[in-house]
């Protein structure tokens, strides 16, 4: 069978394991953590960045330091995993879907604006397959309403928007290292935070709503209860992973490119004879390879190339239902606007096998039998 996702291990993982299983020091904020948080300010120019236990998580963080209250408006696309949603609702927000655009699958900069009422608090932007959102757009929107940007860049490590880092280019940025990801520690992620005036109160949240952070670097002599808060921060263990990871991500990532690239040129020849749509990648994004989709006629197509695929010893997956269709969805949001892209085009992705270290053969074979399902045999 060829997996959809194989989680890279680069040989160096163990070794940093072991090391923190020798230092009898096991919780969060040690030696490895640092390592990852200098890693992301050296290579990301954020201000800050927290390690956190999830992308969830981060983004759980961000709502509680826009201080999202029940009532406001959260904006973001209905295309997006539930948490970018979840972590608001759970403050209370009323969630506002904007259709996405159908040649990046990411939220439609120039419907946001319709979308905005005077309880509009912050704007979620997800950029879909690690391929940027049209930023200075949505920025410039934020800047005239005066509201927050908090960008769910758990698939966008790596990649970039004119040069900057997704994540960072918003007020806060949200990376995800789940094992789906191109670099991961099986569950984890990060917050990144560009206003210095929020990075206290992100310490003080991360720990329990504690100073605790503080009273580590000597700034306090003893810690105590400040606000609300929870337990956001990782074990040195996965932090240690993580780290081995961070540190091989151009390899990590030069290797997904490979087949990246190779998916492209093999099924150029369907596109245009009009069978399938390729990704889109605009001139100012770098992407970084996370996903590799094609598009097919409809949901039936696409369920029996699922099908075929399976039948071949491939597998294949789709995503995502969108939220806005969903019991909770409807619960907790609205829709902005009518769906013009979102269901279509959710019902005709299809996401192609893509990891660290894929055999040539396997992406012949997933070649071959792409061509053999439109062509017949
Ligand atoms: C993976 C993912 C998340 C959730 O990440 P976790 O680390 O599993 O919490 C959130 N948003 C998007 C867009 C994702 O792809």
């Amino acid at each position: 069978m060829i997996p959809f996702n194989r989680p890279p291990c680069l040989g160096t993982e163990l070794e940093y394991i072991r090391q923190v299983l020798e230092s009898r020091k096991l919780c969060g904020d040690g030696p490895f953590t640092k390592n990852c948080h200098q890693w992301f300010e050296e290579n990301t120019d954020t201000s800050r960045a927290l390690l956190t236990t999830s992308c969830t998580h981060a983004l759980e963080m961000a709502a509680i330091l826009v201080d999202i209250k029940p009532g406001d408006e959260v904006i973001m696309p209905s295309y997006t995993f539930v948490s970018t949603a979840n972590a608001f609702v759970l403050r209370g927000a009323k969630i506002v879907f904007v259709d996405i655009r159908p040649d990046t699958m990411n939220i439609d900069e120039n419907l946001i604006e319709d979308a905005v009422t005077k309880r509009t608090k912050a704007i979620v932007v997800v950029h879909y397959a690690g391929v940027a959102c049209e930023m200075d757009t949505i920025l410039a929107i934020a800047h005239t309403y005066k509201l927050f940007v908090i960008e769910d860049a758990a698939q966008g490590i790596g990649a970039k928007y004119k040069s900057r880092s997704l994540g960072t280019v918003g007020n806060m940025g949200c990376y995800s290292f789940h094992e789906t990801k191109n670099v991961s520690c099986g569950e984890g992620g990060a917050l990144l935070i560009q206003d210095e005036e929020l990075v206290e109160r992100a310490e003080i949240l991360r720990e329990k709503g504690t100073n605790r952070s503080k009273f580590w670097r000597g700034q306090v002599d003893k810690y105590t209860w400040l606000d609300i808060g929870s337990s956001y921060l990782p074990s040195e263990l996965n932090a240690a992973y993580l780290y081995a990871q961070l540190q091989s991500i151009d390899k990590i990532n030069a290797d997904r490119l490979k087949t990246w690239n190779r998916y492209y040129e093999g099924l150029k020849p369907l596109a245009e004879k009009g069978h399938i749509d390729l990704p889109h990648i605009p001139q100012e994004c770098e992407h970084n390879t996370h996903i590799f989709y094609i598009k097919v006629k409809d949901i039936e197509e696409r369920n029996k190339l699922i099908d075929y695929l399976n039948a071949a010893s491939i597998l294949s997956v789709f995503h995502y239902i969108p939220l806005h269709t969903s019991p909770a969805g409807k619960q907790f949001g609205r829709f902005q606007g009518i769906d013009r892209w979102t269901t279509k085009e959710s019902e005709r992705l299809l996401r192609l096998p893509m990891y660290y270290g894929m055999e040539e053969m396997d992406r012949e074979t997933i070649l071959n039998n792409i061509k053999a399902f439109f062509y017949g045999k």
